[in-house]
């Protein structure tokens, strides 16, 4: 089963269906008593004529519906008529927000055990395959007499290896500390220069990504955390490399206006669905299923960027880019002394 698709349990078909009847059965008592009320009046209505009538006080119907008796009676059955519409609103209405709450509850206990499923398989993938390469690499180099080329190539490959496990480490580490303890350090930092710097370790990274950069007017030093920062635009970036489906192509924009600083990244990747795109920023979501998926990835970059970004203040939007793709938003305060 899908972990990204609700399983829906046969018992989930019943539960509608116990509700169905319970709302119907509860109708069906509430219109019999309304019923059994009006009948209950006319009869009382009746009995009160006739005996009205023997007593020889029964003058006609005008008169008789003007009597104190009939008054009480009339009375009684209204406010009988009022109890039973409102207390079946009450029921009908704690019914249905009991009914909304526990289905809220079950929605969010599934998207806990989506996440776990996903944090689980995920992880154990992302932990595995670089320590089982790094060990191949040092077993290969332990057993055989390599040329001191292959030794480098190898020994790069297990370096690259060693930091993704170690990006992975961090990841986690910061993504704990962000539902907990995060006090963003501010320091002075000067956006012209830092976003240039890491657009150009992607450029190193993955040279075959077309990277475009543009930094529009004077952008004021920005007080904030330099490394929450890094690892938010880094996270963006590796993203629209990572969801392309053939050379990225991706676009960085930098402005400033009314002192807020506002970052976009564009790419001409695989796009996010609608439906999705509120979803990417919880922890450890991942779109699609993860038997199947070939992206590699936890789910926590984009968990790790929106708390960062709001532990500062700013936000992060996404929208579809055109033709294709997406485009992240980010919007920074920048108050000077913030
Ligand atoms: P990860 O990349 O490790 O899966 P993220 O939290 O960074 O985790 O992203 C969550 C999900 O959002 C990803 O699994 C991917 O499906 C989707 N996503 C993120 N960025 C992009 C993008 N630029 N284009 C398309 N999909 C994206």
């Amino acid at each position: 089963m899908s972990p990204n698709s609700d399983p829906t349990p046969w018992w989930r078909g019943l539960y509608f269906l116990v509700i169905a009847y319970l709302i119907l059965g509860f109708t069906w008592w509430a219109v019999l008593l309304y019923n059994k009320n009006r009948d209950a009046f006319q009869a009382k209505t009746e009995l009160l004529r006739l005996r009205m009538e023997a007593d020889g006080t029964y003058q006609n119907e005008e008169l008789f519906q003007r009597t104190a008796a009939f008054l009480i009676l009339k009375n009684k059955y209204r406010h009988q008529v009022t109890m039973i519409y409102g207390e079946s609103a009450v029921f009908v209405l704690t019914l249905l927000v009991s009914v909304m709450l526990l289905n809220r509850g079950y929605q969010k206990e599934m998207r806990a055990a989506r996440q776990r499923r996903n944090f689980l398989l995920s992880i154990t993938h992302e932990l595995k395959s670089p320590l089982a390469s790094i060990k191949l690499v040092l077993e290969t180099m332990l057993k055989r007499q390599l040329p001191p080329e292959q030794v480098q190539y190898i020994g790069k490959r297990a370096l690259r290896e060693t930091e993704r496990l170690h990006r992975l480490v961090n990841d986690l580490l910061l993504s704990a500390k962000l539902e907990t303890a995060y006090q963003p350090f501010l320091e002075p930092v000067n956006l012209s220069l830092l976003v240039p710097e890491i657009v150009e370790s992607i450029r190193e990274k993955y040279p075959e990504a077309g990277l475009q950069l543009s930094i529009q007017g004077e952008i004021t030093v920005w007080q904030g955390d330099r490394d929450g920062l890094y690892s938010v635009l880094l996270n963006l970036l590796e993203n629209a490399v990572k969801y392309s489906d053939g050379k990225p192509e991706i676009e960085v924009a930098v402005q400033e206006s009314n002192q807020l600083v506002r970052i976009e990244v564009a790419d001409q990747g695989i796009g996010i669905a609608d439906r999705e795109k509120p979803r990417i920023f919880d922890k450890f979501y991942r779109v699609g299923n993860e038997d199947t998926r070939k992206t590699k990835g936890t789910g926590l970059g984009l968990f790790i960027v929106r708390q960062v970004l709001l532990a500062h203040g700013g936000r992060i939007a996404v929208s579809d880019n055109q033709p294709k793709g997406s485009v992240f938003v980010i919007e920074l305060p920048n108050k000077p002394g913030h």
